[in-house]
């Protein structure tokens, strides 16, 4: 779209992977979208650790997740700092996994005015140093 294309990229602050994470990390790096889940609850955890919220259950299971999302909020910024400066205007949003967790992210490879609650996303993953983080993009014809 011509309106992205003024701006610069967005800032892809990297990880920092740990033991309760890292089976997320790798999953992104392999595009993949890695999630916890309670083994005795079943809620899918987020953001990614070994513990669940629910319940404070330990036992957590990884599975791959669709990577598919609505968004459930969102908002433009027009006016940013430092480093993210020059990619404004650009999108913050919640994205309600198919799964259920709410995730704090930016949405993508679009015309940020066009971006709207309720619109279906999928997960692309963005180089970040020697990772890859997880962002949004509108579904094809969605
Ligand atoms: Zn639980």
């Amino acid at each position: 779209m011509s309106t992205t294309a003024e701006t610069g990229p967005l800032p892809a602050p990297e990880p920092d992977p740990n033991t309760e994470d890292a089976p997320f990390w790798a999953g992104t790096a392999e595009g993949r979208l890695m999630l916890p889940r309670c083994t005795r609850c079943a809620t899918v955890i987020w953001y990614p650790r070994q513990f669940c919220s629910e319940c404070s259950g330990q036992d957590v299971e990884w599975f791959e997740a669709s990577g598919r999302g609505t968004i459930y909020a969102r908002t433009v910024v027009h006016r940013a700092q430092g480093p993210w400066r020059p990619a404004a205007p650009y999108v913050i949003a919640y994205v309600e996994l198919e799964e259920g967790p709410r995730v704090l992210t930016n949405i993508i490879e679009v015309d940020p005015d066009t971006v709207q609650v309720g619109q279906e996303v999928r997960a692309v993953f963005v180089a970040a140093g020697p990772h890859k983080i997880v962002r949004f993009t509108p579904e094809a014809g969605a």
